[in-house]
């Protein structure tokens, strides 16, 4: 690695000057020979993937990088938002994964940093250095897009909270070291307002998980089983009754970053798609396929620009709120069109198998299926929508 892009730790104006911070970490990405063995790496497990993903967000903590966009006092470098979107994007173009831990540090390190920052200074420098990662316990049998009906109880008892009941589709679940729950704290009938926030960990006596395989065979999600599980009441994130607030405070982290950072990996693997196919066929594209590759990338730009200007809103502070939600459609849309593309594209190999390019083309697309589920259904997505962002008239028997 040369001496002029070694190191960010600390490195005065990063902070601040977003295009710096760039300019240095596409340098970096570039000359730094130990991120070679990320490039193109294949895991055969979940399990697998996530630990190799952990130890990139540990090369990339040695020297700084993931820590702007993080406040000083949780282990970050100071910036916002606009720094984690462009390490993400810088890490795409170059060719590098963008770190699967990093799904759930977007959805819960916001609302940890914002609700408990004396548990964000604690607990947050190991997850920025890749040693542990989170899942989020919302979910439940009978509680998804009705997320207020959740049942999965927390009993105050002395300065614990005992919690019993199940959450279900927890991603990342079986590796998780913590898991970030809504749990009730009200009576049974007291919706969103008896709710609360907890951060459980996931060896704690009377929790455990149990892996979810997907249709992939893999072990994406799980279920975790909560019998008189006792969690310090110091682990509170936000106040006793405050859940339903941090949840919404979160969902908008969950949805925006989620789009972006989905967006940048989107656009990398549009690109790999396409040097695959024109290096098989004489440098073209299959015929006739020129026109959904356009479309398909004409999809992934409309989400790029609409998701930029929602971190950037996010940066300034600002309460994105139910528009996020048209960031989740966008997501959604171009998604689901980027992988029937390649399905399309790859005809046979993808259905009867290939090399190991077009299985994970194929695993990928099984994963692409919940794309119009996870974090909110589109059908749900475009209620909030039309009830909280259009304020269109509530349908007729509604
Ligand atoms: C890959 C994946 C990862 C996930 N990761 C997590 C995670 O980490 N943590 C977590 O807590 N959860 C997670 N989930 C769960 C996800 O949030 C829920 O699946 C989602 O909220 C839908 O809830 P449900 O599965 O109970 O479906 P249901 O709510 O039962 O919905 C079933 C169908 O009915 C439709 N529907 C329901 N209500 C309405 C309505 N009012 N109007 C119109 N249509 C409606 C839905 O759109 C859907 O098509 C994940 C799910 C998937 C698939």
């Amino acid at each position: 690695m040369s001496a002029q892009v070694r190191p960010a730790v600390g490195a005065s104006g990063l902070a601040t000057d977003l295009n710096a911070y760039r300019q240095a970490l596409r340098a970096y990405l570039g000359a730094e020979p130990r991120l070679d063995r990320w490039r193109g790496a294949r895991y055969t497990t979940t399990e697998e993937r996530i630990r190799g993903h952990g130890m990139l967000m540990g090369a990339l903590h040695r020297d700084g990088w993931n820590r702007y966009g993080w406040p000083e006092a949780a282990g970050g470098l100071a910036g916002d938002e606009r720094h984690r979107a462009v390490l993400y994007e810088e890490l795409s173009a170059a060719g590098l994964p963008v770190p699967e831990p990093v799904l759930m540090l977007e959805t819960l390190g916001p609302p940890l940093v914002r609700f408990a920052p004396y548990l964000a200074a604690e607990l947050l420098p190991a997850y920025l250095r890749g040693e542990e990662w989170w899942g989020q316990g919302f979910s439940e049998p009978e509680a998804g897009s009705d997320l207020a009906a959740l049942r999965c109880r927390a009993r105050r008892d002395g300065d614990s909270y005992v919690l019993s009941g199940q959450k279900l589709w927890t991603s990342h679940g079986a590796t998780a070291r913590r898991l970030m729950c809504l749990v009730r704290t009200g009576s049974p009938e007291s919706r969103h307002r008896g709710l609360t926030m907890v951060l459980v960990d996931a060896d704690a006596p009377g929790v455990s998980v149990r892996p979810v395989a997907l249709a992939s065979g893999r072990n994406e999600l799980a279920e975790v089983f909560f019998d008189d599980a006792r969690v310090p009441a110091s682990r509170l994130v936000g106040a006793e009754g405050e859940g339903w607030a941090v949840a919404m405070y979160l969902l908008q982290f969950e949805r925006a970053m989620f789009a972006w950072l989905s967006a940048t990996v989107a656009l990398r693997r549009l690109r790999e798609l396409r040097d695959m196919l024109t290096a098989r066929d004489g440098h073209r594209l299959p015929d006739g396929s020129a026109r959904r590759v356009g479309e398909c990338y004409a999809d992934l730009v409309a989400l790029r620009a609409r998701s930029a200007q929602t971190v950037r809103r996010l940066a300034a502070g600002e309460a994105v709120g139910p528009e996020a939600s048209v960031d989740k459609v966008l997501l959604a849309t171009a998604e689901t069109g980027l992988h029937d593309l390649a399905r399309d594209l790859l005809g046979a190999e993808f259905v009867l198998g290939g090399p190991p390019e077009v299985e994970e083309w194929r695993a990928d697309w099984w994963y692409s299926r919940a794309s119009t589920i996870m974090g909110g259904s589109a059908e749900v997505q475009r209620t909030i929508l039309a009830d909280h962002v259009l304020n269109l008239p509530k349908e007729r028997g509604a």
